[in-house]
């Protein structure tokens, strides 16, 4: 059973009082939570922040003030990893002040480079993965003893389906359905550092999505690693969709990441039926080479994948394509990278992740396979593939001034409290006068503008 949740709708600062309709637990102390990475690590830390007002901790948003400091990193790249082992030494000169601040490391990293960060930062007082949150009262309790933990248990059947975790405020939640994956793409550690794959079922989210829509979420973002190869007892990813598209109040559904190779018959169908379901998809390609793809093992060639997004816009005419795009890997030769570059010309991404490989250590690639590809000439390869898809994000863009498009209000824009900022169903964020509209409406916008990133335009159809 899930637990009845606090009715916090957002994430509790000092100043704001506990949830509405719960006891106050008797106040713990302040926590700061930073992070890094990807939705699912954002979705873990509202979890841990779930976990630890639960025992009374209240979030405050500046590590300074903060009783505990909990940073949840990510492993996926080296700079990332820098990143955190640079604002850890940042973080100890708090401690130094504040020799009581507990300070914790959570997620992929800890997972990943524990005797590193043991090595490198032997101030750090918590060391858990992402499979043992669970343990954080615990483990600041042991912290404020002066008696450091290491929690990296990775355990299958840990789906956190009964915590609740703490959201920002917004019109957008992101509910991570699954954790874990079964792939071994040669170059990446998270198989590592997150487990085997698991499901929380049907039922659960089902529920979870009703009490989103009553905090007065308008959208949810599905989240997982391969988020397509969702399968929960008989129930797949198809059956979640058309599940959660009945639900009264939600307006839209989105996903992500799907797997190539999990985009299945249902999906397709639950996308091109389900009028919540928002026809944009994150497919990431990687390579245009089948050989480069087999070396990278992402189980699916080049053709494979080109047949798919033929499937896909067959169902979907006007669907929207994003994807991830790794150039120079291991062996990677100018063929193979001209492979890549032509296949994105041809299937013409809304937009694009694109990244120059890097070795990982603890990954397959970096056991079995030569990291051979001259650093000048993978900078070359990313340049070139960012021009072109710069060129097309554009010309995507461009075709669509004078058009009318749904946009969810989502908040006043960066440039000017005048105008307010949405996405369209496909993603693109889009600016216009705010006129009467307010946050969490679905407004018709004409489009006057447009960059490679963002259109601009004006309200034809006031919200609702
Ligand atoms: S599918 Fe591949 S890239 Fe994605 S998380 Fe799993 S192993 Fe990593």
């Amino acid at each position: 059973m899930r637990r009845k949740l606090p009715l916090y709708n957002s994430i509790q600062t000092a100043t704001t009082p506990l949830g509405k309709g719960m006891a106050s637990p008797q106040v713990m102390g302040t926590v700061y939570i930073e992070t890094y990475g990807c939705q699912m690590n954002v979705s873990d830390s509202e979890l841990m922040a779930g976990i630890l007002s639960g025992i009374g901790y209240y979030l405050l948003d500046r590590a300074e003030d903060a009783d505990v400091i909990l940073i949840n990193t990510c492993a996926i790249r080296e700079n990332a990893e820098e990143k955190v082992f640079h604002r850890l030494q940042h973080l100890n000169s708090i401690k130094r002040r504040k020799p009581d601040t507990v300070l914790g490391v959570c997620g992929c990293m800890a997972q990943h480079l524990r005797q590193q960060i043991i090595e490198a930062a032997p101030f750090v007082d918590i060391i858990l993965g992402p499979d043992a949150y669970r343990s954080l009262p615990q483990a600041i309790h042991a912290a404020r003893s002066k008696d450091p933990f290491v929690g990296l248990k990775l355990d299958r059947s840990e789906d956190y389906a009964d915590l609740a975790p703490i959201r920002k405020d917004g019109v957008r939640a992101w509910l991570t359905i699954q954790r874990g994956c079964d792939k071994m793409c040669t170059f990446c550690v998270v198989p590592f550092t997150r487990g085997r794959e698991r499901s929380i079922s049907v039922p659960i989210l089902a529920e979870e999505c009703h009490r989103l829509v009553d905090e007065g979420f308008k959208e949810i973002v599905l989240l997982g690693q391969t988020v397509n190869s969702y399968q929960a007892g008989k129930h797949d990813f198809g059956d979640l969709l058309v599940t959660l598209n009945q639900v009264e109040g939600l307006k839209r559904i989105r996903f992500t990441s799907p797997h190539p190779n999990d985009a299945s018959e249902p999906m397709i169908e639950a996308m091109a039926n389900c009028d919540k379901v928002c026809q944009q998809i994150h497919l990431p390609l990687q390579s245009g080479s089948t050989r480069v793809l087999q070396a990278m093992r992402r189980t699916y060639t080049a053709n494979e994948y080109r047949d798919l997004v033929a499937q896909m816009r067959d169902r979907m005419p006007n669907l929207s394509i994003s994807t991830d795009i790794i150039v120079g890997f291991c062996g990677e030769t100018e063929e193979d990278f001209q492979q890549t570059y032509s296949m994105m010309a041809e299937i013409r991404y809304d937009s694009a992740f694109m990244f120059k490989y890097s070795d990982r250590e603890g990954t397959l690639a970096h056991k079995s396979l030569t990291d051979d590809v001259p650093e000048k000439v993978k900078i070359e390869r990313l340049q070139c593939i960012i021009e072109q898809q710069y060129q097309i994000s554009h010309q995507i863009n461009q075709a669509l001034i004078g058009k009318t498009v749904e946009v969810l209000v989502e908040g006043e824009s960066k440039r000017s409290t005048d105008d307010f900022f949405g996405r369209t169903r496909s993603f693109k964020t889009t600016v216009f006068p705010r006129l009467s509209a307010n946050v969490g409406d679905t407004v018709l916008v004409q489009i006057n503008s447009a960059t490679a990133q963002t259109l601009i335009g004006n309200i034809v159809s006031p919200g609702n």
